[in-house]
């Protein structure tokens, strides 16, 4: 069901369009966090401190596992960093074609190339597709549907679900909730004993697609994967500075959002 040549195709239109400015995510233990890879606590720690403290709290109604794609080179002072403008300009009202369309093909490349990578951990495929709604415009025209649509496997029209926005949605913007969102009574059925991807364009809190992610859980998800195209980093923070001037090489398809390994011919 794999194709390496679509494979190679993606990869290298992905190195020639956003390889100049963004870098691939990375997993190291005491380094980076293992769910969002963020720079963690404090050195040697498991996660970051704002996963840390809602692992506490949510425990295992979180995602199962948080794969974000890319690093956004953010809030830096002088000159708008292109990974930020490509993020950033996709969402607006006339959305820039070429960040759509950017972001489009790393969620194709991603799930095309590491989709047995990303369902290892659950030793399952995933089995159903939905996206974490945008409060001003949840509907499946924003282009974070869009993103969702080009998920590589199990995306036929039947697999694929819309989240309501719920009571909570506006309230705490940086809290988990598990009324910010709700999965709509005629959708339980895709996600009750199922394995469900959940994608979505940008992590900055991640306090939306964990609240997304918790949803799903108590709809009766088996398991969550929250596929993320990138992970917000504040260039003004020195933790996240040093992350992101560590990362020097083009953003390579390849590379394995999940292991970190090289994953060519998958
Ligand atoms: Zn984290
Ligand atoms: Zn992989």
């Amino acid at each position: 069901m794999n194709d390496p040549q679509l494979n190679e195709t993606l990869r290298n239109a992905l190195l020639d369009r956003v390889g100049g400015f963004f870098r691939n995510t990375v997993r190291r233990n005491g380094e980076t966090c293992s769910v969002c890879t963020g720079p963690v606590a404090s050195p040697g720690a498991k996660d970051c401190g704002v996963c840390a403290l809602r692992r506490a709290e949510f425990g295992n109604r979180l995602a199962d596992q948080v794969v974000p794609l890319t690093y956004v080179r953010g809030n830096q002072q002088q000159k708008k960093h292109q990974s930020a403008h490509t993020v950033l300009s996709y969402k607006r009202p006339s959305a820039a074609e070429k960040s759509v369309k950017d972001l489009c093909l790393m969620i194709m490349a991603a799930t095309s190339i590491h989709a047995s990578c990303i369902a290892a951990l659950m030793n399952r495929m995933w089995q159903s597709v939905t996206f974490v709604p945008s409060v001003n415009n949840p509907g499946p025209s924003h282009p974070v549907a869009q993103l969702a649509r080009q998920v590589a496997f199990n995306n036929d029209a039947d697999n694929r679900l819309t989240l309501d926005l719920g009571p909570g949605i506006e309230l705490d913007p940086r809290a988990v909730r598990s009324d910010r969102f709700v999965v709509p009574e005629h959708y339980r059925d895709r996600v009750a004993g199922k394995h469900v991807l959940l994608v979505e364009d940008t992590w900055t809190s991640g306090a939306k697609v964990q609240s997304a992610a918790v949803a799903l859980r108590e709809a009766g998800a088996d398991h969550v994967t929250a596929l993320c195209a990138a992970r917000w980093c504040r260039h003004d923070w020195e933790s996240h500075r040093w992350l992101l001037d560590s990362r020097t090489e083009p953003y390579d398809a390849y590379v394995c959002p999940v292991s970190d390994d090289i994953c060519s011919a998958n």
